[in-house]
């Protein structure tokens, strides 16, 4: 299999036609190697314009679903991120690309060694994964300039809200247990906006500030 070339087509066919723009969004689609975080017997259809499973019930994100949260991220380069569900890392390989420092949960500790060891062999040093219920976030590494959740949620949990910093920008999808939209909040200094987006299919944020087991 020609990876490189099936990422490119990736990015053709799947990316640009639907609207991602920020070049280094683009760029880091093309760089990362999704299928080396999946199981072998899927690693052929790593590229394809839907979700896989990844065991314990979960899945990686679309790569279109990837991009448009990455891009409404606006990422420069120095943030420091939040992300809220690492599953297989993949979403966060792609966010140590784009920014400086990506502070990733994760609630199944089996997924969390696994993505931790993807992560640390592909070199993206710049991630750290944590398990945990990500929903109360890491407030001891507080504030962050981003924080993306990465499963579906019925409100963005109030302890992500606090722990986002002025002029931050927060993504998630939310919504019913089956079907969501994603919001992008910013906080500024004289509050919270928030924008509606794409709609969208998320596994539950399972924890205190999401859905009950
Ligand atoms: N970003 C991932 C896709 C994640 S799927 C990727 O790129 O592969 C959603 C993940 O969120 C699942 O792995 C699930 O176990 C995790 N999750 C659900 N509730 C959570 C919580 N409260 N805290 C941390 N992770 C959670």
């Amino acid at each position: 299999m020609d990876y490189e070339e099936l990422r490119r087509l990736m990015v053709e066919t799947q990316l640009v036609p639907r609207g991602i723009r920020d070049p280094r969004v683009l760029e880091a689609m093309l760089k990362v190697p999704r299928h080396l975080f999946v199981d072998e017997p899927m690693q052929h259809r790593a590229y394809d314009d839907m979700a896989l499973p990844i065991g314990n019930g979960q899945t990686i994100s679309q790569p279109y679903m990837v991009a448009v949260m990455t891009e409404l991220l606006e990422l420069k380069g120095n943030e420091r991120v939040l992300e809220v569900g690492t599953g297989s890392g993949y979403q966060a390989a792609v966010l140590a690309v784009l920014a400086a420092e990506v502070y990733s949960i994760e609630r199944v500790e089996a997924l969390a060694v696994k993505a931790r060891e993807h992560l640390r062999s592909l070199g993206y040093d710049n991630v750290h994964v944590i398990t945990g219920d990500g929903t109360e976030g890491l407030p001891e590494k507080a504030p962050f300039d981003r924080i993306i959740i990465t499963a579906g949620t019925p409100q963005v949990p109030e302890p992500l809200k606090e722990q986002l910093g002025e002029n931050g920008i927060l993504v998630a999808p939310v919504g019913a247990r089956f079907s969501q939209q994603l919001i992008r909040l910013r906080k500024t200094a004289d509050g919270i906006t928030e924008e509606y987006h794409t709609p969208c299919v998320f596994v539950p944020l399972v924890g205190k500030y999401g859905w009950k087991e």
